[in-house]
């Protein structure tokens, strides 16, 4: 039986590949550093492990509302008046399973065959592939490092043609921990309102952010925006429940409504038991992340540094998330590699660090690390990458 030619031509995903070639070298007995994660390499908080103890115990295990439960969509929406001084109503909003299905069917209820997406690049890995899941062409415009990888409205005004039907936004931004400030979304705000363009806001690290920088959904900046934007976000990244799968998507009701129909047919509606944990995620302890980010922060910094150190290799400062994504061409050159992803391949056989190459992103130039894991063996990562680089020079 052959596959369908839509999933067929699916690009692989560049970070499974390395995280598969790492398990292989770990279960030969190598000891493997994996900095590839896209995953808090913490435990869920107890309080929402409670929660979703009671729900069960107390028989919250059936079907729920395609859309998710009523008690998780006040909590949603409070939490997004509570952050984001956004007002929805529960009708513009549905919670998905995990973020990355309510981007999922967000692109297969507004797109038509041949419709375009702008998406950004570097870029996260699953963007281009949904979009052409949902008979879309995914268009690419290059966010220079030179612009701190963020793109200037003067490119957003040139990519846009006929068919464009929306833009996607990621701020903070998996890979490069890029944020969009206020006055840069009003300007890519306002030429998407110019041109009816759909904005779609994934702030699926919204709470992760190291700097003094506030958090900006460009939703907020006025009502026609908030009209214009469907935003997209989630529990896993934020506390720690990547496994739990919920997500949420807010936005215009007739999007909302529409992608809620498609999951009365898809999904049924998300695990009742993790939508009741979610409650509690957001309920019992609104800022459940300051000790995350606290951890996370003192990563950052001593990878950052750890990194400068290393020669041929260059690093924008990320302000958010929890990758870095530096620029490895000096060190690729002088390394005698053709490419970055030969040299990351290299430095997993020889030195057992499992880092992502930028290609999967969109940036042949750079790598993705993920300081998800312990200091200890990041510290030792960097040790080993700049052995690497010492000894092929
Ligand atoms: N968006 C971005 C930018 C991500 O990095 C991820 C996860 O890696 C997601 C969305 C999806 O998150 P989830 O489906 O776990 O909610």
């Amino acid at each position: 039986m052959d596959i369908s030619n839509r999933v067929k031509t699916l690009t692989p995903s560049t970070t499974l590949a390395i995280t598969a070639k790492a398990k292989e070298l770990k279960n030969e007995g190598y000891d493997v550093i994996g900095l590839g994660a896209g995953e808090p390499d913490f435990n869920t908080p107890n309080y929402i492990l409670e929660a979703a103890k009671n729900a069960m115990m107390n028989g919250m295990t059936k079907y729920t509302p395609a859309g998710g439960v009523a008690e998780l969509k006040q909590a949603i929406l409070n939490k997004f008046s509570r952050d984001n001084n956004l007002i929805y109503t529960p009708n513009e909003v549905i919670v998905t399973t995990g973020a990355k299905h309510a981007l999922y069917s967000l692109f297969q209820v507004i797109l038509n065959d041949g419709d375009e997406v702008i998406i950004p690049s570097p870029y996260w890995v699953s963007y281009p592939e949904q979009v052409k899941l949902a008979g879309g062409n995914p268009v690419i415009v290059d966010a220079l490092e030179e612009n701190k990888f963020k793109i200037t409205p003067e490119q957003l005004e040139t990519s846009i043609t006929k068919n464009t039907k929306a833009l996607i936004i990621n701020s903070p931004s998996n890979p490069t921990g890029m944020m969009y400030d206020e006055d840069e979304l009003k300007r890519l705000g306002e030429i998407c309102l110019e041109y009816g363009l759909l904005i779609i806001s994934d702030e699926i690290y919204e709470k992760l952010i190291y700097t003094d920088d506030q958090h900006v959904s460009i939703a907020q900046l006025s009502p026609e925006l908030k009209e214009q934007t469907v935003v997209i976000n989630g529990l896993s990244k934020s506390h720690a429940m990547t496994g739990w799968r919920i997500g949420y998507a807010a936005g215009p009701e007739k999007i909302i409504k529409a992608m809620t129909n498609l999951a009365s047919h898809s999904t049924s509606n998300p695990t009742s038991i993790a939508q009741y944990a979610a409650i509690a995620a957001y309920e019992e302890d609104v800022d459940s992340t300051i000790e995350m980010r606290k951890v996370f922060t003192e990563r950052l910094h001593t990878l950052y540094d750890l990194l400068e150190d290393i020669p041929g290799i260059t690093c924008l400062k990320p302000k958010g998330a929890f990758y870095l994504f530096p620029n490895a061409t000096e060190a690729v050159k002088n390394n005698g590699f053709s490419s970055v992803d030969e040299w990351v391949a290299a430095l997993l056989a020889e030195e057992k660090v499992a880092i992502v190459p930028g290609s999967g992103f969109g940036a042949q130039n750079n790598i993705r690390l993920s300081y998800a894991t312990s200091m200890e063996q990041l510290v030792e990562a960097a040790k080993r990458i700049k052995r690497f680089v010492l000894h092929h020079q």
